[in-house]
């Protein structure tokens, strides 16, 4: 058996055809493991830090291979005011504390801005009278200590009567998806789901296969592949979409879907022999990693409108 890929005789290793991150749990033995290791770093590994496939786990709460659910709103913000801001996993958020002291020039007097968050209120000694006090020793040596202190109170007390207040500030952040990532990945499943479908003759013989694997190893963009993302999801009677992902191997070609953003592929099969007579649906629920596969006609025919006569009287 040589790796579907790179067509060398290596050691195989397992290769998940929907990767593990997102829920996949189909794996392959076809596929060597330098081609893997490749694969994961130039398709799998973006793909699973794509914008989209990070806001799906946390939706859905699925941790992966290392049963980490990433969180894509925790961490620092800035808002639109300047207040920093940390949000945390249970999307509380906490104003980050920070004394600005600038002077005015003549160096005996100045602006304080203090920043706390709400729940500081309590501890307003510890959190702004200490670090305040030492910052103006050191700042301001020739103040007597009577000033500092009175500077000090003054600003407690204002923060006290005017601040904290909870108040809404824009938190704003840009994030930048590279669609590519997401295309690049859902061509591997493609490619892998057809050389699962029809083995290693379909690898070496279809001309289809010779492009789509040119173009996955090297991120071909320019590939001869014509393909959709994002067209309308996969409606199928029986399923939920929110909780599977769709793959379909017709005659005319792939169709698919991850999390709900559909894919399809028109991989033009010239030879009649990898072209499956009946299309295949494989079907899998990423939250139980319950894996359908079947024949779709049959299988749509189940679940229509066949029950609805039979319960006529
Ligand atoms: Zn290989």
């Amino acid at each position: 058996m040589r790796c579907i890929f790179c067509r060398n005789d290596r050691p195989l290793g397992n290769e998940h055809i929907l990767p593990a991150s997102v829920g996949g749990t189909i794996v392959i033995r076809t596929v060597c493991t330098g081609c893997n290791a490749l694969l994961n770093a130039n398709i799998d590994e973006p793909f699973s830090q794509s914008l989209f496939v990070r806001l799906n786990r946390c939706r859905h709460n699925l941790g992966g291979r290392h049963d980490r659910v990433p969180h894509v709103f925790a961490g620092r913000w800035e808002g639109a005011d300047g207040t920093r801001v940390i949000v945390d996993r249970e999307f509380r958020a906490r104003v980050v504390r920070s004394i600005e002291i600038r002077d005015a020039g003549d160096g005996i007097t100045c602006t304080i801005s203090v920043r706390v968050d709400p729940s500081d209120l309590g501890d307003l000694d510890r959190v702004v009278a200490d670090p305040l006090r030492a910052k103006l020793a050191g700042r301001f040596p020739a103040w007597p200590q009577t000033r500092v202190d009175a500077a000090v109170a003054a600003v407690v007390e204002r923060v006290r009567q005017n601040e904290p207040v909870h108040h809404d500030t824009e938190l704003r952040r840009t994030y930048e998806e590279d669609m590519c990532d997401i295309r690049f990945e859902f061509m591997k499943i493609a490619y892998e789901s057809w050389a699962r479908r029809f083995g290693e003759q379909w690898a070496d013989e279809s001309r289809t296969a010779g492009v789509m694997r040119a173009a996955i190893l090297s991120r071909d963009t320019t590939a001869a592949i014509r393909g959709t993302l994002g067209c309308a999801q996969i409606e199928l009677p029986g399923i939920v979409p929110e909780e599977h992902h769709v793959i379909a191997l017709t005659p005319e070609g792939f169709y698919m879907s991850v999390f709900g953003l559909a894919a399809a592929f028109n991989c033009e099969e010239e030879m009649p022999q990898f072209r499956p007579a009946v299309p295949q649906l494989i079907i899998q629920n990423f939250i139980t990693g319950v894996v359908i596969e079947r024949d779709m006609v049959p299988w749509i025919a189940e679940h229509t409108g066949d029950d609805g006569g039979a319960a006529a009287p």
